[in-house]
C-alpha cells in the first residue's frame, strides 16, 4: 500500500529531545541515562522516590504533579509536595499493617486520586503494585488475585460490595481491604477506611531502598490471544520509563501530559503514572469515560501539550465527526502519540488533517514494560509503520520456518533477516531495563520467550531499508492464503481508508482450495448503511489497493466488533464465532457495564 510519508519541519516551537536519531543511537548508554536518576545510595533505588520524592525535595515541590478531573468535571490538583506526603503516609500505614517488601497490593478502582497515591505509596514501601481494571467482573478479579497472592486490596465501596464480597472466601491470601468511600459513609465491617488509614501514616516516611531487580509491579496482559499472563516488573524499570518518555513522548519540563489509558493496563501505569512523574511534569487524569466533546474539552481547558492515546480512541474520535474539534481550541497540543494496536495510516493522516498534528505510533507490550519502537517528533513519519527502535534498544526480524518456528543455526543463535521488507518474528535483544522478569507462575513459558539470543515478541513484522518497522500481525492472526502470508493489519487499513468504514477486523477462514481465505468484519461511520452495493464496493476498493489475492473474499457487517477492555480488536473471538469453536478465555472482553461504579 502506498503511503505518503510525513516529513517534519526543521525547527520546532520546543526543541525536540531526539533530533539526530542515528547519533543518539550511537552515543546512548543506559549507564549514562542512569545519571538522570537520583538513586538511594549503594546502587539501591526506589521507583517511587524517582517519580515523586526527588522532585518534592527539590524545585518542583509546589509544581502540580497530578491534575485530576472528576466525572462531573471538577478539577483537583496535587503538587509534588502533596504527592510525596500522601504516598509516604500510604507507605508507612501499610508498614504498620505488617505489609512489607515483596507483598502484593492489588487495586481495583476507577481513576480517582487515591488510586495514584496507593500505586506510588505501595511501591515506596517496597511492596508490589498490581492494578486491576475496574470493569472486571468477580471471576477475572479472583483469578488474578489468587495468582498474584494479593495480600491487600485497595478498592471503592461500591466495587467491594458488587465484586469482592461474592468472592471474598476464595481469596486466601487477602488480609486487608482498604476502602475509598465518600465522606460520611458508615464503615464497612472487616475493612479499613482509606482516610483513616492515611491519617495513621507518617508523611515523612522515606522510600524503601530497593535493589534494581526487586519487583515493583505486576501487570496482566490484555488477553487478546488467550488467558492473560502476569508480567513482573522491577524498580530498575524506571530508567526505561524516563528514557522512553524522553525520546518517544518528547516530554519537556512544564509539559501538561495526558495519557488516556487506564492504570489497569500497562500503558496506564508506565505512562499514566510513572513516566510523567519521573519527568516532573503535570500528569492529567480523567476519571470519566470516552466522550469526544469531553476529550477535546480536556485538551482545551487543561491545556494539554503532549497526548498519549490509542488507535481505538482515535477511531472513535474519527467516527464522532471531524467538525467537533473545530469547536475547541486545541492549540496547546504539541505532540500526539498512540499505542496498543496498529495505527492505520488513515488515523495518522486524520490527525494531521483534523487536529493539525500527525499521530506518532509506537509499539510495545506488557512484557517490555515500556516503549520499544517509536515514531519521533523530529523524524519523518511513515504512516502505518511503528517507527524505529529507541536508542538503547536493539530490535530485529528473525527468520521463521514454514511452521512458524524460529530458524536456529548450529550454535543455537537465531537468523536475523537483514533484507528489507521480509516478514519474520519481531524480536528484541534482552537487557533493556523495563524487560519483564517473569510470568507469574509460568516459569517455562517465560523461558520459552527467550530463544536464539533474543526475546521473541510473538508479533510478525518487517523492517524497511531505513530501519522502520512495519507491523504485520500477531503470530496467531497471520493468514495463510494460496501460498501468501497475509497480515490482517494491511487489509484492515485498506478497509478503514474507505470513507464508509469506521473499523475492521480481519481473520482467515479455512478453505479447501486456498488453505485460508480472508474474511473481514466491518463497522460503519455515521450516515452509512450496510448494503450489498456497499459490500461490492468495498471488495472492489480493497482489490484495487491490495490485489485480488490479499483482498477479503468475504465482508460482513458487524456493528459491534469485539474488543478487549484495553481497546484491541479480538480477532480470535471473531474467528471462534465464525467457525463455531470454543471462545476461550473472555475475561478481558469489553462488555457493556450496566451498573456504573463509583464510590
Ligand atoms: P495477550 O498477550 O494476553 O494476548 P496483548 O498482547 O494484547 O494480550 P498487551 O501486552 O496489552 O497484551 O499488548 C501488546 C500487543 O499489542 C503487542 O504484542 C502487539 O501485538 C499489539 N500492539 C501494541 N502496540 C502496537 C502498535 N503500535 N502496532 C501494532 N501492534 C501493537
Ligand atoms: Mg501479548
Amino acid at each position: 500500500m502506498g503511503v505518503r510519508p510525513i516529513t517534519k519541519p526543521g525547527s520546532f516551537l520546543v526543541s525536540p529531545n531526539l533530533v539526530d536519531y542515528e547519533a543518539a543511537r550511537e552515543s546512548f548508554t543506559w549507564g549514562d541515562a542512569g545519571e538522570q536518576l537520583d538513586g538511594l545510595g549503594d546502587g539501591m533505588i526506589n521507583l517511587a522516590h524517582e517519580a515523586v520524592d526527588r522532585h518534592a525535595h527539590g524545585s518542583l515541590k509546589d509544581h502540580v504533579a497530578l491534575r485530576w478531573m472528576s466525572k462531573s468535571g471538577d478539577v483537583r490538583d496535587l503538587t509534588y509536595g502533596d504527592l510525596s506526603e500522601e504516598t509516604s503516609r500510604f507507605a508507612s500505614a501499610l508498614r504498620s499493617l505488617g505489609v512489607g517488601r515483596g507483598d502484593s497490593v492489588f487495586a481495583l478502582s476507577s481513576r480517582v486520586p487515591e488510586l495514584y497515591i496507593a500505586a506510588l505509596g505501595c511501591i515506596k514501601n517496597g511492596s508490589v503494585f498490581a492494578p486491576l481494571f475496574s470493569a472486571f467482573g468477580p471471576e477475572p478479579i479472583e483469578t488474578r488475585m489468587v495468582m498474584g497472592h494479593g495480600k491487600v486490596l485497595v478498592t471503592t465501596e461500591r466495587l467491594y460490595k458488587r465484586k469482592i464480597i461474592p468472592i471474598l472466601d476464595r481469596l486466601p491470601d487477602l488480609e486487608h481491604v482498604i476502602i475509598v468511600s465518600q465522606p460520611g459513609r458508615p464503615p464497612i465491617p472487616g475493612t479499613i477506611d482509606f482516610d483513616h488509614f492515611m491519617a495513621s501514616g507518617d508523611p515523612d516516611t522515606p522510600a524503601e531502598a530497593m535493589d534494581r531487580e526487586d519487583a515493583a509491579l505486576l501487570h496482566f496482559t490484555s488477553g487478546t490471544t488467550g488467558t492473560p499472563k502476569g508480567a513482573i516488573h522491577v524498580h530498575g524499570a524506571v530508567l526505561h520509563h524516563w528514557a522512553s518518555a524522553y525520546f518517544a513522548l518528547d516530554l519537556h519540563p512544564g509539559d501538561i501530559f495526558w495519557c488516556t489509558a487506564d492504570p489497569g493496563w500497562v500503558t496506564g501505569t508506565s505512562y499514566g503514572i510513572i513516566a510523567p512523574f519521573v519527568h516532573g511534569v503535570t500528569n492529567v487524569v480523567d476519571e470519566g469515560d470516552f466522550d469526544a466533546d469531553r476529550w477535546y474539552g480536556i485538551i482545551q481547558d487543561l491545556a494539554v501539550t503532549v497526548w498519549y492515546t490509542a488507535p481505538t480512541a482515535i477511531r472513535m474520535l474519527m467516527k464522532a465527526g471531524d467538525d467537533i474539534p473545530d469547536e475547541y481550541d486545541l492549540s496547546s497540543l504539541r505532540f500526539i502519540a498512540s499505542v496498543g494496536e496498529p495505527l492505520n495510516p488513515e488515523g495518522v493522516y486524520w490527525g494531521e488533517r483534523v487536529l493539525g498534528l500527525a499521530i506518532h505510533d509506537n509499539w510495545w507490550q506488557t512484557e517490555t514494560g515500556g516503549i520499544m519502537i517509536a515514531n519521533y517528533q523530529a523524524s519523518e513519519i511513515r504512516p502505518g509503520s511503528m517507527g524505529r527502535p529507541l536508542p538503547g534498544v536493539e530490535a530485529s526480524i528473525l527468520a521463521l520456518n514454514d511452521h512458524g518456528d524460529l530458524i536456529l543455526t548450529d550454535d543455537g543463535s537465531a537468523v536475523e533477516i537483514l533484507e528489507p521488507l521480509v516478514e519474520g518474528e519481531l524480536a528484541l535483544r534482552p537487557g533493556w531495563p523495563a524487560m519483564f522478569r517473569g510470568y507469574l507462575g509460568m516459569d517455562e513459558r517465560y523461558k520459552d520467550c527467550f530463544r536464539g539470543g533474543w526475546y521473541c515478541t510473538g508479533d510478525r513484522a518487517e523492517r524497511d531499508a531505513d530501519g522502520y518497522f512495519w507491523f504485520i500481525g500477531r503470530g496467531d492472526d497471520v493468514i495463510k492464503s494460496a501460498g501468501h502470508l497475509i497480515g490482517p493489519f494491511e487489509v484492515e487499513s485498506a478497509l478503514v481508508a474507505h470513507p464508509a468504514v469506521a473499523e475492521a477486523g480481519v481473520i482467515g477462514v479455512p478453505n479447501e482450495v486456498a488453505g485460508e481465505i480472508v474474511k473481514a468484519f466491518v463497522s460503519l461511520h455515521h450516515g452509512y448503511e450496510w448494503s450489498s452495493d456497499l459490500e461490492r464496493e468495498l471488495k472492489a476498493w480493497t482489490r484495487k489497493r491490495l490485489g485480488a489475492s490479499v483482498a477479503p473474499r468475504e465482508i460482513e457487517y458487524e456493528p459491534d466488533l469485539p474488543h478487549t477492555r484495553s481497546g484491541k480488536i479480538m480477532r480470535r473471538l471473531l474467528k471462534a464465532t465464525e467457525l463455531g469453536l470454543p471462545t476461550g478465555d473472555l475475561s478481558s472482553l469489553e462488555q457493556e457495564e450496566t451498573d456504573h461504579e463509583g464510590p
